[in-house]
């Protein structure tokens, strides 16, 4: 049984959800298919909910057009036979959203609690359609089964829970297709809707994918597959044809957006392959994760970058206890539910650095100054400091670390075309070289980094 998941702009127009249908009918057996909003539709939520929280009562028009759109889409592919029954529910859920926006507009206030039950239309509405445009299809609300708990700020899957449920709502084997929706999900203790993140509609298929124990997880999407960097900024990447899950995690966790990050984890864990293919190429071969992959020609299995990165040192006289201080800070960051990307080395030995998001950056570097007081006091540590606007560069393969004098002969590649090195961390880890830069080098680091690695 696989699990198939189909993006924003796969279910985005008439034309691309006739190819999703020519997939989905031409399976061998039942599976479980995902699916997102309607291209763009997630953003369109957000600005009009901001917009609304202003007072602007533009929203009328805004759900007009949501409507129009789901409409088309009803009209052209639904069987006639059931069009008046796809069309109520969908005008139920939106006039439930213009109630929303409504209450938003009149107090004037955009709760994070409102923009969660907000968002939450675009995969209720979607997914409703889809399960009516595939031949013999079901549909299940994925309210039903994924749950949520608060960690820190944010809302993370409860793995148990999630899976029990899963193995309720989808008893194998399938009799039919079943279509869901991705991305939202309900507090456990709370009720309330909830999100995976942005582009968490993979990582629901990864979770239904792991608690089945699928024999595949495919993500269809609009490239060709996962590609050696982002096709956007670095015209002549290829596609990877296979790549080991740990790559796919490290790529995905430094920028490629082409999988949502956690979605990785779940499918690895259960030793389950991943097919990332393109919905408007459905004949292309795509790229095959697993837990091994093929023997490569280049160093590099692929590159990518996350911008909106800072950097928070600790400096002071730490040759001695280095290790230390290292392990206090990632503790102190842990418990304080701030990710820390890298640890990266500057170019002195008097101080250690920890890459972060941007977002992140002012309470690291509040939870650093509190965990190093004492130090700070006596001297030992002369400061905490931030440096902002910067970018980490991946650099990613199984077995990095063998392959000889990669690092600095990247390095060198950037400082030859002037472009400033603020950190390396080469060395560290099993598979990823992290080069960090002034954001406002990042894209050209990747063309100079992409060239040098893959010619
Ligand atoms: P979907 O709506 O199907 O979830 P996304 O927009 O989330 O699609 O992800 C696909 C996009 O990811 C591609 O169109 C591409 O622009 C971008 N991308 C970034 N890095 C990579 C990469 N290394 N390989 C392939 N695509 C990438
Ligand atoms: N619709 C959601 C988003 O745009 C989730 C997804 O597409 O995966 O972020
Ligand atoms: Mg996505």
């Amino acid at each position: 049984m696989k699990v198939l998941k189909f993006g924003g702009t796969s279910v985005g127009t008439v034309g691309s959800l006739a190819n999703v249908k020519s997939i989905v009918d031409s399976l061998e057996e039942p599976a479980v298919v995902v699916v997102s909003a309607l291209g763009g539709l997630t953003d369109r939520l957000i600005a009009t909910a901001k917009s609304a929280s202003e007072g602007d009562l533009s929203f009328r028009e805004g759900v007009v057009e949501m409507s129009r759109r789901h409409f088309d889409i009803i009209e052209e592919l639904v069987p006639q036979s059931r069009r008046d029954a796809v069309r109520t529910i969908v005008s139920d859920l939106l006039s439930e959203l213009e109630d929303i926006y409504t209450g938003v507009a009149l107090i004037r206030e955009l709760s994070d609690k409102s923009l969660s039950r907000i968002v939450s239309f675009g995969e209720r509405m979607s997914s409703v359609i889809v399960a009516e445009i595939l031949d013999n299809a079901a549909h299940r609300d994925s309210l039903g089964f994924m749950r949520t708990e608060k960690w820190f700020n944010r809302d993370i899957a409860t793995r148990q829970l999630t899976d029990e449920l899963i193995r309720e709502v989808f008893p194998l084997p399938l009799t039919r297709t079943v279509v869901t929706g991705g991305f939202i999900s309900l507090d456990k203790d709370t009720g309330e809707i909830t999100n995976l993140g942005r582009g968490g509609s993979d990582y629901t298929a990864a979770l239904i994918a792991a608690a089945l124990d699928a024999d595949s997880l495919e993500i269809w999407t609009d490239v060709d597959g996962f590609m050696t960097a982002d096709p956007r900024v670095i015209h002549d990447a290829t596609v990877i044809d296979s790549m080991s899950f740990i790559e796919s995690m490290e790529l995905c966790s430094f920028g490629a957006k082409v999988i949502y990050p956690p979605t990785i984890y779940p499918v690895f864990h259960k030793n389950i392959p991943i097919r990332i293919l393109n919905t408007f190429n459905p004949s292309a071969p795509g790229t095959l994760i697993t837990d091994g992959s093929e023997n490569l020609s280049s160093d590099v299995r692929g590159v990518s970058s996350v911008k909106n990165t800072c950097m928070v040192s600790v400096s002071g006289s730490l040759t001695s206890n280095v290790a230390q201080i290292n392990s206090r800070s990632y503790n102190a960051m842990a418990r304080n539910g701030v990710s820390i990307f890298l640890v990266a080395q500057p170019n002195t030995e008097t101080s250690f650095s920890m890459a972060l998001s941007a977002n992140d950056a002012d309470r690291a570097v509040g939870i650093l100054r509190q965990e190093f007081a004492p130090e700070l006091q006596s001297g030992e540590v002369t400061g905490v400091s931030l440096e902002k606007d910067l970018s980490v560069i991946a650099v990613v393969r199984e077995s990095i670390r063998e392959v000889r004098g990669l690092g600095p002969r990247l390095v060198n590649t950037l400082q030859r075309d002037g472009i400033e090195v603020k950190a390396v961390s080469d060395g560290a880890s099993e598979t990823t070289i992290a080069i960090i830069t002034k954001a406002s080098d990042t894209d050209r680091s990747l063309r100079l980094i992409h060239t040098a690695c893959f010619g």
